[in-house]
């Protein structure tokens, strides 16, 4: 039985003042033991801040990308290890804004999702089809490809522990939401694709939807029996749209 998490993912925003109401507003919403999970991926210079907000909640918390490598020089990059020790349960890898701004390729995102195992945190894997990919009737060519290199790199039972987040790249802050249909459709393609190697990780595996999830379109989406929760954007922003979403996970 997989239980529903809900992540927010913070993208570049926030501010440390920004942040503390935010997450207080949070707190007072979200308690422990919720019966849907709930994360919030921040910016790296605030992860210090969340641990210390956040420690002992019911709110986890998680970096928004991790390097592929575990040390050395490799300027800029922040390590698993490093995000471990602020406490981070998650790390988010192959976001499609990675992939179309900095040059992940499907290889980079598996690479990052093995460094993060390597650390002991939870990535959360993010694959998903452009709006000129989905009229041409490549969607599942695409979620193929993107999860193979992953699948490659890591075996089956190597996504044991681990996320996949189905994200439409057409819906990522764009307003339009794939409907229920369309998330779910997806998200068994994906999962009889890891189950066709490996039955129980693909059945015990949490895929979340992402893309434009809002308070008004959560229930829906969460109602399908293989969403498992939701990577949210620019609604993790709001406190009162974060936390209906995390409700309608909770109901679902
Ligand atoms: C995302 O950043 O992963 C995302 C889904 O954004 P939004 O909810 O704003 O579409």
């Amino acid at each position: 039985m997989r239980s529903k998490l809900v992540v927010g993912n913070w993208k570049l925003n926030g501010s440390v003042a920004g942040n503390e109401a935010l997450l207080r507003s949070l707190l007072r919403e979200i308690p422990p033991g919720g019966k849907a999970g709930c994360a919030v991926c921040a910016p790296y210079p605030y992860l210090a801040q969340l641990q210390g907000i956040l420690r002992g909640s019911g709110i986890a918390w998680g970096g928004q990308d991790v390097s592929a490598f575990d040390q050395g020089a490799y300027t800029g990059e922040v390590s698993g290890r490093m995000l471990a020790e602020f406490g981070c349960r998650y790390a988010i890898v192959g976001h499609s804004e990675r992939r179309m701004f900095f040059g992940d390729t499907d290889v980079v995102a598996a690479d990052k999702y093995a460094a993060a195992r390597r650390a002991g945190l939870t990535p959360i894997f993010c694959v998903g089809e452009t709006l000129e990919e989905r009229e041409a009737g490549r969607t599942e060519t695409v979620l193929a490809r993107q999860l193979d290199a992953l699948l490659e790199k890591q075996g089956a039972a190597g996504l044991d522990g681990g996320i996949v987040a189905y994200e439409p790249v057409w819906a990522i802050g764009t307003g339009r939401t794939a409907t229920a249909a369309q998330a779910q459709e997806a998200h068994v393609f994906l999962r009889e694709r890891i189950a066709g190697r490996d039955k129980a990780v693909g059945a015990g595996l949490p895929i979340l939807y992402g893309g434009s999830v809002k308070g008004a379109n959560a229930a829906e989406l969460f109602a399908m029996p293989d969403v498992d929760g939701g990577l949210v954007g620019g609604a993790s922003l709001v406190a009162e749209d974060f936390v209906a979403i995390w409700r309608a996970a909770g109901a679902a």
